[in-house]
């Protein structure tokens, strides 16, 4: 069973998020009108018939203002706390109107959707967990501070959706008025971008042990292998339409038929031999072939139509997909 997520639109003109399987989803918040979630939905396969659910993170309008035409036209379920409904203020049929509490999981369907408070200058603000397939997937917008719950739900999120909303020296350096930046950078505010990479460094995988490397490729066939070590940056462009990086460091290396890791000999060799040309389906089955027994995620990518596909904890059999709008 295939998971679909999509950020239909974030920041301040509307939130959307969707999180589903090919039967059912839920949409956490509604920021957009129905007919712009329509068509973005439509524009990366999405329908909103699949979606039985929407659930209500706080009143702000850049998160509501779609529901009542969304719940109305497609007559789905809408999920808030008492408070944030009563503090809403937007017409919703009444036998579509449900509450949850803050802890409690609900499950709609085959998805389980957990909220928990959060710091937002908001009546009763919450964020959520949703689990699909035993991954959990975590929407987390809108944030203040990094609360106690926030990282016990972080650490146990195989992907998230995680707001950091300003630079800390832009914003004290720009124009806004004293109690528009007092606002976004309190307690009941926005995380900033360092305590957003805070909450990455600290409570998610920790890639410790540089040296570090990483892959950059271009839709044109382009690519380079970035190494740094030894204080020094080492760029390792591609001489074939193609190119491998596994858990090592090529500069340290001898040419790559003498490289002694099998995983790369695995994905080398059967690249040589098509020449760099495999399907979509063909990478990930070769990134499965050259797994680990403690590989975290795989990731297949094509810049052309811009699909990812994302296998975790060695799971192959139930690949998240996902499409970057431009
Ligand atoms: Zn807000």
């Amino acid at each position: 069973m295939s998971l679909f997520i999509a950020s239909l639109n974030s920041g301040s003109n509307g939130n959307c998020y969707y999180i589903g399987n090919n039967r059912e989803a839920v949409l956490i918040d509604a920021g957009i009108s129905c007919r712009e979630t329509e068509r973005r939905m439509s524009r990366i396969g999405l329908s909103l018939s699949n979606v039985k659910a929407i659930f209500v993170s706080h009143e702000h309008s850049d998160h509501i203002t779609g529901i009542p035409g969304i719940s109305k036209k497609h007559q789905i379920p809408v999920y808030f706390t008492a408070s944030t409904y009563s503090s809403s203020n937007i017409p919703v049929e009444e036998h579509l109107v449900n509450y949850f509490q803050g802890g409690q999981s609900i499950s709609i369907g085959s998805l389980t959707v957990k909220p928990f408070t959060k710091f937002h200058d908001a009546s009763d603000p919450h964020s959520f967990m949703v689990t699909a397939h035993q991954i959990n997937i975590g929407i987390f917008t809108d944030i203040g501070t990094v609360c106690q719950p926030l990282v016990e739900h972080f650490q146990q999120c195989h992907a998230a959706f995680l707001e950091s909303n300003y630079c800390e020296d832009m914003l004290a350096n720009g124009n806004y008025p004293v109690y528009l930046k007092k606002r976004i950078s309190g307690k009941l505010g926005h995380l900033s971008n360092r305590q957003a990479l805070d909450l990455f460094e600290r409570y998610n995988i920790i890639f410790t042990n540089p040296p570090i490397h990483y892959l950059i490729a271009d839709k044109s066939g382009q690519s380079a292998v970035i190494e740094f070590l030894r204080g020094e940056m080492k760029v390792i462009r591609n001489s074939e339409p193609w190119q491998v990086s596994t858990n090592f460091i090529i500069t340290d290396s001898e040419a790559p038929f003498q490289i002694p890791c099998s995983r790369y000999r695995i994905v080398y060799d059967e690249l040589k031999e098509k020449g760099g040309k495999i399907t979509f389906i063909d990478a990930m089955n070769l990134l499965q072939k050259s797994s680990q027994k403690n590989t975290v995620w795989s990731a297949v990518y094509d810049p052309q139509t811009l699909e990812i596909s994302l296998a975790l904890g060695g799971n192959y059999n139930n690949i998240l997909k996902f499409k970057i709008q431009k």
